[in-house]
């Protein structure tokens, strides 16, 4: 392959990159804008909760790459491997430099899968599951069907060390059981248990509030500080590092009918290696600006991002305009804006038709988008979200490069802050 030069290169056309190009596209059609992405396909991975669920299908996640990036966008079906900022291009591995005079990184993250000792050998089968890659959702939903026809077991749902995309996801699918389990009538007759290695239920305590109501509903256990270092898949046995309140550490096993797992995850080996990368691996961005802290020509967003939010497709939707508007504000000699707020949200799905709709922004500032709802309930119209509104705001708002700009403020939350 040649190389070539765009006005806008991207790395990553997933929910961040297929957004920016359509979006910078539609502001100014006459840029030349390129993405590099190695994958055919496009998943919407927050449908993958409710496919693991059994409420949502793989294919209804799924789209062709080909028809998401618009024509006028060139596609390069290429990894990107290395960058020289300094050259301003960036190396692709069909052997070629791809030169530009923009450049925004999002290559999402890295599911370290092998970080959990006999994980890769067991995942897919032995009830060991996993909501987080396409290629394993549809099991968790098979195992969640087999211990229903058990009539009684265990089943146990882990969350690595942060960061992670979705923090909300790990918990989000032990509801779903527990409530598959409920409307059976057997609830009673298992154990589900959360094990976290961190300390607490949820990042926002406002949130960690609610959902504990929602854990002592359903007659859940919760873990924390117990980080899964190992799984027998064979003998259905998990092992957990646990860390007490001195410090100390000490291994224990836990027997299982299914595991839930999610994985270890981490910045793109290729970031980490990179001079883009922070001292963590992350693509090193302005939280506010989301330029790139040492080279002015490049902008981070996405879950490969260094910036402190929660990293979720929620996050993208307020990211793109600051990331496009800025750009452009570099093309007429303008400077950047400090306006990406650090807005996250996590649409907890606390039973097969109910979701408790957690927005915050920097800081645990608690942000809904509705004035008058407490965002804490668990409601009806947020699970048609969930199945129906959300998607539609991914793919046919935001993924085509529309914005929609609702208003999410502290000062709607207060009401039901100023009650705690
Ligand atoms: C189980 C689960 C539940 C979730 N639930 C929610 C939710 O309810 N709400 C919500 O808002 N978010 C949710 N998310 C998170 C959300 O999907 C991500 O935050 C979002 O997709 C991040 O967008 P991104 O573009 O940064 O990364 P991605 O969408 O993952 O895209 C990254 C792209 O980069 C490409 N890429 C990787 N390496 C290279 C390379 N070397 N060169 C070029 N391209 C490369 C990949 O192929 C991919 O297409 C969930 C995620 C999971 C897994």
């Amino acid at each position: 392959m040649a190389n070539q030069h765009f006005n806008l290169l991207i790395v990553g056309g997933g929910a961040a990159g297929v957004s920016v190009a359509n979006n910078m596209h539609r502001r100014n059609s006459a840029l030349s804008i390129a993405i590099i992405e190695p994958s055919a396909k496009h998943y919407y991975q927050p449908g993958f909760t409710i496919i693991g669920g059994g409420a949502y299908t793989l294919q209804q996640t799924t789209r062709n790459e080909a028809d998401l990036i618009h024509p006028s966008v060139t596609w390069i079906q290429a990894r990107a491997t290395a960058f020289q900022p300094e050259a301003n291009s960036v190396s692709i591995d069909a052997g070629a430099d791809i030169n530009y005079d923009y450049l925004v990184v999002c290559p999402g993250l890295q599911l370290d899968w092998g970080k959990i000792a006999g994980l890769k050998d067991t995942l897919g089968q032995n009830g060991v599951c996993s909501n987080y890659s396409a290629e394993t959702v549809e099991y968790t939903w098979q195992c969640i069907q087999e211990l229903v026809a058990k009539g009684s077991g265990t089943a146990l749902f882990t969350q690595p060390p942060m960061p992670i995309k979705c923090a909300g996801a790990p918990q989000k699918i032990m509801y779903l059981t527990a409530d598959r389990l409920r409307k059976h009538g057997i609830l009673d007759k298992y154990t589900l248990e959360f094990c976290n290695a961190g300390p607490g239920l949820f990042g926002v305590p406002f949130f960690a509030k609610a959902l504990s109501k929602v854990v002592a509903d359903y007659g859940l256990k919760t873990n924390f500080s117990h980080n899964l270092i190992a799984i027998d898949g064979p003998n259905k046995t998990a092992t957990f590092e646990v860390t007490d309140s001195e410090g100390n550490k000490q291994q224990i096993s836990k027997s299982f009918d299914m595991i839930h797992v999610t994985p270890p995850q981490s910045a793109p080996d290729f970031i980490k290696q990179s001079p883009l990368a922070n001292a963590t691996g992350w693509v090193d961005v302005h939280e506010r600006t989301l330029q790139h802290n040492k080279y002015p020509n490049i902008f981070g967003l996405g879950d490969a991002g260094s910036t402190p939010n929660a990293k979720t497709a929620a996050a993208v939707r307020k990211q793109v305009p600051t990331v496009v508007d800025n750009i452009l504000h570099l093309l007429q000699q303008h400077a950047v804006t400090e306006s990406y707020d650090g807005y996250g949200s996590c649409p907890l799905t606390t039973s097969l038709n109910t979701v408790m709709l957690a927005e915050f922004a920097y800081g645990g500032k608690v942000t809904p988008s509705f004035p008058f709802l407490d965002p804490r309930k668990n409601r009806l119209i947020w699970w048609w979200g969930k199945v129906s509104g959300f998607p539609w705001l991914y793919w046919s708002i935001m993924l085509k490069g529309y914005r929609i700009d609702i208003p999410h403020l502290e000062s709607y939350a207060r009401r039901f802050l100023d009650k705690e």
